[in-house]
């Protein structure tokens, strides 16, 4: 018998209203790791209401920043004493090598410090009106009931992403993690009580997506809803936030351009394209997963690319020698196999990859795959295939690469690799995507606000702007003159 996870609402293990459990798998083995609680309407319901008293409550309303901030430090150090039993939960949940997790939970407890720090440092202003008898002033206030909702590809790090900035400015939260990934938002939650918060201020209900994650996106009592996962879905959630004008954060989808110029250190770009496609086996928004090469450079790069994609070692993502996990689902392994088949159909080759690699585990592998062959209007390329999946395109000059690069829906990232440093700031100047990097991919830290652009979010995740998405700004004024009111209907020019 596998072990079962409740829901947890107001500090409490709560068991579903009705009743329902449903299994999580290990994708490396397809071993049954645990049954977690099938939330519905009613355990939203439930758990919306404790988050919603724990805002009300002068235990959280009247706690000043400082105070939270130091919970926060506090629940930090609890990831550091609990790091390697945080990794190894996600990476028996979801796949991620197990090292790689390990470098996560290294850094994971600096979102949660740097937030904390950040909790007494978010002010209003005084406004130098023309009314000098008016004092006007503005304040930053929590906005109330956070709703969070996150993916299976890095639940703790997309989770810690909102949870540290929506607790350091004051709201309380309900957190619906994956189906995939429960295991390790739950733990993170009785972190926080353990921490200190107080019960309700944390809450998270697990399930599915339409069973759980809807009812609490359409809950009335919500104040702002923080998102990340694909652009379908938070199409759907920012359509129902916009009928209750409730805010919303959107962190969606990619399909990252990765661009290699003639002048580049080939070498560095070729680990910079692999880094970029496949890590975490390709499922990150990130993934560089249109490859542009500059056609002088495109066999050597092509090669150096492919050559390391072929030794990639593929196989338990719990040993130290693994490169490249398990997909984290058999409907992920299907849905990159077939668009392996349809790139192929399209007029693509598969130069290596392609197929399930042979591994003793039975679970859900895919080798690390390029095509070649490809253009920018197929759908390989226009689509989100989140998997090892590298399509390399040839150019021939920096305006043209620049339209192909662009030319998609999505704009959350793009790497540039040029021993060009006027180069390096036009592509950065002109590339439509949130976050640009130039020879170097992947980099990140909870200082550096994240912004998708157009398919690939709204709104602003990390870096002090974060701060900003989980408060809302009151304007008061004071007359100070104690003199009598001017009749309104007396005009004075
Ligand atoms: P998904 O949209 O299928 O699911 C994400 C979450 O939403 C899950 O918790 C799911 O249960 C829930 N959900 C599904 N339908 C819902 C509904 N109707 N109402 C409310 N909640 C609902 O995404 P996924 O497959 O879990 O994650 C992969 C996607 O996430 C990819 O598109 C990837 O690019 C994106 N992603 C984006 C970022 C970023 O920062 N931009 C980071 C990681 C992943």
């Amino acid at each position: 018998m596998s072990e079962r996870y409740d829901h947890f609402i107001n500090g409490r293990h709560t068991a579903p209203v009705r009743g329902g459990y449903f299994p999580s798998s290990n994708p490396a083995t397809l071993e049954v790791l645990y049954e977690a609680a099938r939330g519905t309407k009613e355990d939203v319901d439930a758990a919306v209401e404790a988050a919603g008293q724990a805002f009300d409550n002068p235990l959280w309303r009247d706690l000043s920043a400082t105070r939270r901030g130091h919970l926060l430090r506090r629940l930090g150090d609890l990831v550091v004493e609990h790091a390697e039993e945080l990794a190894r939960m996600e990476t028996r949940d979801n796949g991620k090598l197990l090292r790689e997790m390990r470098a996560q939970l290294a850094t994971l407890p600096e979102y949660l410090y740097y937030y904390a720090g950040l909790a007494d440092k978010v002010q209003g202003s005084q406004i130098p009106t023309s009314n000098i008898q008016v004092l006007n002033y503005t304040q930053r206030e929590p906005l109330g009931v956070v709703g969070a909702i996150t993916p299976w590809n890095s639940p703790l790090t997309l989770t810690t992403s909102k949870l540290a900035p929506a607790l350091a400015a004051g709201n309380t939260l309900v957190i619906k993690p994956s189906e995939y990934t429960s295991r390790t938002v739950l733990r993170l939650a009785e972190l926080a009580t353990e921490a200190g918060f107080p019960d309700g201020v944390v809450n998270v209900v697990t399930g599915y997506g339409a069973e759980a994650g809807a009812p609490l996106v359409e809950h009335p009592k919500l104040a702002k809803i923080s998102f990340t996962g694909s652009t379908a879905t938070g199409s759907a959630i920012a359509s129902s936030a916009a009928a209750r004008f409730i805010g919303c954060t959107l962190e969606l989808g990619g399909k990252s351009p990765n661009i290699v110029f003639e002048d580049a250190n080939v070498d560095n770009a070729a680990m910079g394209v692999v880094a970029g496609i496949f890590a975490a086996a390709g499922q990150t928004c990130i993934a560089g997963s249109r490859v542009f090469a500059h056609r002088s450079v495109y066999d050597e790069l092509l090669e150096k690319v492919a050559d390391r994609a072929r030794s990639i070692v593929v196989g338990d993502p719990m040993l130290e020698a693994t490169e490249l996990g398990p997909l984290a689902f058999d409907a992920q392994q299907q849905k990159v196999n077939s668009y392996v088949e349809l790139g192929v159909s399209e007029g693509a080759t598969v130069l290596t990859g392609g197929r399930r690699p042979d591994v003793a585990l039975p679970g859900y592998f895919y080798a690390p795959t390029v095509l070649t062959g490809v253009t920018n209007d197929m759908r390989v390329t226009r689509e989100e295939i989140f998997g090892p999946v590298a399509a390399v395109m040839p150019f021939d000059t920096e305006e043209e690469v620049l339209a192909l690069a662009n030319d998609t829906q999505y704009g959350l990232a793009a790497g540039v690799w040029t021993q060009n440093l006027s180069r390096a700031h036009r592509m950065a100047r002109r590339l439509d995507a949130g976050t640009i990097w130039v020879n170097t991919y992947r980099a990140m830290s909870p200082m550096s606000p994240r912004q998708g652009f157009k398919d690939s979010g709204v709104g602003i995740e990390h870096g002090l702007e974060s701060m900003h998405e989980y408060t809302r700004l009151k304007s008061v004024w004071i007359n100070t003159d104690e003199g009598p009111v001017a009749d309104p209907f007396i005009m004075r020019s």
